[in-house]
């Protein structure tokens, strides 16, 4: 990366109140987290049942076959469990601490933001999260993963017998309600600098905010070894692995 890019950044990382980042799989790819395709078991991006993983972990699968979905949640659930925040998500969570304007926006469900602090008051999860579990009928709390994971699959509920399932967003469901009224208050609010990392920025609700701070005279940068929907459209693009990149920057902001 060249330095008067870097320094460009820098500096208006430095200025900004108002931050915006939107972090995706790429982020915690550099922690040896899979992504969806990548889960254990897989072939192609299809599971041993012939399905797409897309199709195994969504919500009309947990309904009818929930021995399947739980199948791939808990291969989800043990790679999140194996993996830990790294340089890159604590450098974010340091960045929120001294920026009280400054906000994630992620798709990421491993809850790596929280472990690595992140204030949760400024972490919009707009993919839930695996923690925690509760009963889908009746509500009640459903112990945690490890416990989980040596019994049998589905887990159901000690109360009612349902389903226990995380609260994170599967495949066909709906984003979750509070997520997306604190993104579009912010949005509202605005921002002066977006930061798209390691997102492939497939969703509209991923693209759409860094783009309205495009609109509104911010500055936009992107950071992803490859290119992405945003990457014709950002003022800035850093071309690299979220952990590299985050490090050098925020390092460098941190320092002062
Ligand atoms: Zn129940």
């Amino acid at each position: 990366m060249d330095e008067r890019t870097l320094h460009t950044v820098l500096r208006a990382v430095t200025r900004a109140e108002r931050i915006l980042i939107v972090t995706g799989a790429g982020l915690s790819a550099d922690s040896g987290l899979p992504t969806y395709r990548g889960l254990g078991g897989l072939y192609n991006g299809l599971t041993e049942e012939g399905l797409p993983i897309e199709a195994a972990l969504s919500g009309p699968t947990l309904r009818r076959d929930p021995a399947l979905c739980w199948k791939y949640l808990a291969e989800l659930g043990r790679a999140c469990r194996r993996a830990a925040p790294n340089a890159a998500h604590h450098a974010i969570a340091e960045l929120q601490r001294r920026k009280p304007g400054c906000w994630v926006l992620t798709q990421n469900i491993d809850g790596f933001h929280r472990r690595a602090g992140s204030p949760v008051e400024r972490l919009i999860e707009i993919h839930g999260d695996l923690e925690p579990l509760r009963c889908q009928g009746c509500g009640a709390p459903g112990g945690d993963w490890d416990a989980l994971l040596d019994a049998p699959l589905p887990p159901r509920c000690g109360v009612c017998g349902d389903v226990i399932r995380p609260p994170v967003v599967l495949f066909e469901e709906r984003l979750p309600e509070a997520a997306l009224e604190t993104l579009y208050r912010e949005m509202q609010v605005g921002f002066e600098l977006a930061i798209s990392i390691g997102t492939t920025a497939s969703f509209p609700y991923i693209v759409e905010p860094v783009l309205q701070v495009e609109r509104a005279g911010g500055l936009t940068v992107e950071i992803n070894p490859g290119v992405t929907a945003l990457s014709g459209q950002v003022d800035i693009r850093m071309e690299g692995r979220a952990l590299d990149i985050m490090s050098q920057l925020l390092g460098h902001t941190l320092s002062d």
